[in-house]
């Protein structure tokens, strides 16, 4: 197979190429049609109050339930959705679910959602999470949205105005996994974030590293002195939890207090620490 390049001639593909660029093709296909389908939805990963050890709510993570692909993680779909710009429509879909269902929890749980770089390049992102609000009912305080450092560094005044947006409305903004990517302590002082959320390869990590373990104990220390709140993700042992909390991290979530779960899974798991709200029956005819 060949392709023309530009003026003057051609430029051959060898099959592996043109096997990666047909998957790849057929993937995007997939997930524009996903998109109206309803195939992508909500998990749950538990956020735990570490020192009470009560639950304080859920991050919410992306899945594509694909009657073709199976279950497929985030990692799959979202750089092909960010490429291709369908991870405005597919990220707003997912978190209007996710603010319907968290309407039914108790009040005291909140709900962190991932918003892509991508998203942040949009001058209407907050005006459209607002809206998704107003439309679901879902008080803003009870709203976090997480964005990464590499959002940052390519248009720092539009993330700036975006995110003064979402903070008058009372939603909080968290600086998802702190201390990867393109960091810079000066972001810190740039946006009023509400939360920093230590990257869990430090956190995993901590137990055999010792470079792991001092990088954790420098961002809970810079948390404590800019009196910014820290979650630390990835937790897989009970030992560090102990460590963790001591250390001054607030929150705290991964394996060890449980994978990501669907909404009937959150619906049980709710219902068994009688954390749902019991809603009128006109209200429970809304739907998703
Ligand atoms: P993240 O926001 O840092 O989410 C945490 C990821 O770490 C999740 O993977 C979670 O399942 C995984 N994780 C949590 N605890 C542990 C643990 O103890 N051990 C290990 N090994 N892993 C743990 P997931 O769901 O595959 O998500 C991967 C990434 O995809 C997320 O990283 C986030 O950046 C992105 N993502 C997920 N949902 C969305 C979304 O709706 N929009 C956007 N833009 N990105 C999303
Ligand atoms: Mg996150
Ligand atoms: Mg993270
Ligand atoms: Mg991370």
């Amino acid at each position: 197979a060949a392709k023309k390049n530009g003026r003057n001639g051609f430029c051959w593909f060898d099959n592996g190429m043109e096997v990666e660029l047909r998957t790849r093709n057929s993937l995007e296909a997939d997930i524009r049609s996903a998109i109206p389908n309803e195939e992508f939805v909500p998990y749950f990963e538990q956020q735990i109050d570490l020192e009470t050890g009560e639950l304080a709510g859920f991050e919410m993570l992306a899945r594509w339930v694909s009657p073709m692909r199976g279950l497929i993680p985030p990692d799959e779909f979202i750089p092909v959705a960010e490429e291709t710009g369908m991870i405005a429509d597919l990220s707003l879909s997912i978190i209007r679910k996710a603010m319907l269902e968290a309407k039914n929890w108790d009040p005291k749980l909140t709900i962190a959602v991932n918003i892509s770089p991508v998203q942040l390049k949009d001058p209407w992102l907050a005006q459209k999470i607002v809206k998704l609000l107003v439309e679901t009912g879902f008080p803003a305080h009870r709203l976090e949205v997480e964005i990464t450092e590499s959002s940052l560094f390519k248009n720092l005044s539009l993330a700036q105005s975006i995110v003064g947006s979402l903070k008058n409305q009372g939603i909080q903004i968290a600086l998802d996994d702190f201390g990867t990517g393109y960091s810079s302590l000066a972001h810190l002082r740039a946006l009023p974030f509400d939360r920093i959320k230590i990257d869990r390869s430090f956190v995993s990590t901590m137990h055999e590293n010792p470079e792991s373990a001092a990088i954790v104990k420098a961002i809970t220390g810079l948390g404590s002195s800019l009196c910014v709140p820290i979650t630390a993700e990835g937790i897989e042992e009970q030992t560090l939890v102990e460590k963790l909390r001591e250390l001054g991290c607030t929150k705290g979530q991964g394996w060890y207090f449980g994978q990501p779960m669907s909404i009937e899974n959150v619906r049980k798991l709710l219902a068994k620490k009688n954390l749902l709200v019991n809603r009128k029956s006109s209200n429970l005819a809304e739907r998703p």
